[in-house]
């Protein structure tokens, strides 16, 4: 098991995307995109788990 995992975010209004740690991804959520400022749910952000 890894400890921290990491989430692929994608922004809705600008494409961008980016991977972000957990703590990331909660500033993503209650500040929006951090290159837009777009409203950011969790729908937005895919946990990915490595295997290594
Ligand atoms: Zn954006």
């Amino acid at each position: 098991m890894a400890t921290g995992s990491t989430h692929t975010f994608v922004c809705p209004e600008c494409r961008r995307s980016f991977e972000v740690d957990d703590e990331m991804r909660e500033t993503l959520l209650e500040s929006g995109c951090v290159v837009c400022g777009a409203p950011v749910v969790e729908g937005d952000l895919e946990t990915s788990t490595t295997a290594e």
